[in-house]
C-alpha cells in the first residue's frame, strides 16, 4: 500500500500559525546548532501530529525515534530507549497519555535534566543512582492532554493545539495525494470529496485511497496513472460511499436519526449515543461530534448533544421524518 506524507514544512497544508512558529524554532535551532525544544502536540487521530514530528526531524537532519505510550508501560522499558538515544536524536511518543504515572516520573527529569534516576535495591539499603542521558528532544502527541500529569505537560517548552482542517485545505491535500498517485481530480470534485473528510486528513485520505480503487476498477487506464477524473465517475464514486451534497456519510446520518428518533432530538450523553449508534466513543467524540458541531446540524450543552434546528431541518429534508407543519411547529419555540 501507497502512503503519502508530507516531507517538507513547505510542502504540509493547513496548521498555518503552527507552521509559521515551527519555522522559526527550526531555523533559530538550526543557527545554533541546538537540541530543538520539547514539544508537545494536542489534536484528534489523523491531523498531522507525527507527520510534524517526522518534518521537524528532516528539516533539522536528525534522527526520529517513534514509539508510543502504551508500549513504553514499565520504567525498564523506558529507560532502555532513553538510553539508547544519540546527542541531538528526537524521540516522539505517540498517546503519551497512556504512559503509566512512574513511567511519567521518569521522563520529568530525562527532558528537564538529561537524567536518569535508577534505584538499586530496596528499603533502607536502597539508593539512587544517576545516570547521564545524551540531550535529546520529546516530541509527545496526544488528543487527551488532560490524562497527562501536569509536571509532565510542564516541562514541554513548545506545545501546539492542532485544529481541524477547513474544506478548502482538505480539498487542496486530496489534489495533491491525487497528483502524487497518477490521476487528477478537480477543484469542485476535490471539494465535495473535502466535506466529507470530517477536516482529518486521514479520514480525506482514506477517501482517496477508496477512490482510487473505484476508478481502477471502473476504468482501467494505463499503468502511467489513471488520468483525470470525470465528474460523473466522481458522482457515481459518491453515490456508492453514500455521501450526501452536505459531504455527510451514512454514519453521520445514523447520529443525527438516533439523537431523533431515540432521544427525541436529545440532550443525550456521548456514551448512550455510542451505544445506541455502535460508533465508538473515541470515533463520536473526535471525528463525527465535531464535524456535525462545526456544520451546525448538533450542538454540545451541559446536558448533553442535542439536535439544531438546522439538524432537523437537514433531517425534513432528507428523510421527511415529520410534517412541514410539525417542522414548523419545531423551529418557531
Ligand atoms: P496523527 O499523528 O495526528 O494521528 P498523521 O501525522 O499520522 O496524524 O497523519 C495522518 C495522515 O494524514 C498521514 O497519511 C499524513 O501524511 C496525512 N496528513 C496529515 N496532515 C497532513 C497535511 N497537513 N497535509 C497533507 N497530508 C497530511
Amino acid at each position: 500500500m501507497v502512503y503519502y506524507r508530507p516531507g517538507s514544512l513547505s510542502e504540509f497544508i493547513g496548521q498555518k500559525r503552527i507552521k509559521e512558529e515551527l519555522f522559526i524554532y527550526i531555523s533559530s535551532v538550526k543557527k545554533r546548532n541546538d537540541i530543538f525544544p520539547h514539544t508537545f502536540f494536542i489534536g484528534a487521530p489523523g491531523l498531522g501530529k507525527t507527520t510534524l514530528a517526522k518534518i521537524i526531524a528532516y528539516e533539522l537532519n536528525r534522527n526520529l525515534k517513534i514509539t508510543s505510550g502504551p508500549i513504553l508501560d514499565k520504567t525498564g522499558t523506558l529507560a532502555a530507549v532513553l538510553t539508547n538515544l544519540k546527542e541531538g536524536d528526537i524521540l516522539f511518543i505517540d498517546e503519551i497519555h497512556r504512559i503509566p504515572k512512574p513511567c511519567q516520573e521518569i521522563l520529568y527529569t530525562a527532558m528537564e535534566d538529561f537524567a536518569l534516576d535508577i534505584v538499586i535495591g530496596k528499603g533502607n539499603t536502597g539508593k539512587t543512582i544517576r545516570l547521564n542521558l545524551p540531550k535529546f528532544t520529546l516530541i509527545g502527541a496526544t488528543n487527551k492532554p488532560n490524562l497527562c500529569s501536569a509536571p509532565l505537560r510542564d516541562r514541554f517548552q513548545l506545545i501546539f493545539k492542532l485544529d481541524y482542517y477547513t474544506d478548502e485545505e482538505l480539498r487542496d491535500i486530496i489534489i495533491k495525494v491525487g497528483k502524487t498517485w497518477g490521476f487528477e481530480i478537480d477543484k469542485n470534485n476535490a471539494l465535495k470529496l473535502a466535506r466529507a473528510g470530517k477536516g482529518i486528513p486521514r479520514q480525506a485520505i482514506n477517501l482517496i485511497r477508496k477512490l482510487r480503487e473505484f476508478i481502477l476498477l471502473n476504468s482501467p487506464c494505463s499503468s502511467k496513472g489513471y488520468g483525470k477524473i470525470s465528474s460523473e465517475e466522481f458522482d457515481r464514486f459518491l453515490k456508492l460511499l453514500d455521501i450526501d451534497e452536505w459531504g455527510l456519510t451514512s454514519e453521520d446520518r445514523k447520529c443525527l436519526l438516533t439523537l431523533y428518533k431515540e432521544f427525541n432530538g436529545g440532550p443525550v450523553g456521548i456514551s448512550s449515543l455510542a451505544l445506541s449508534t455502535n460508533i465508538s466513543t473515541e470515533e463520536l467524540e473526535t471525528i463525527y461530534e465535531p464535524a456535525l458541531i462545526r456544520l451546525g446540524l448538533i450542538a454540545r450543552t451541559r446536558r448533553g448533544r442535542i439536535l439544531t434546528q438546522k439538524g432537523y431541518l437537514y433531517l425534513q429534508k432528507k428523510y421527511k421524518l415529520f410534517s412541514s407543519n410539525k417542522a414548523l411547529c419545531l423551529f418557531s419555540n
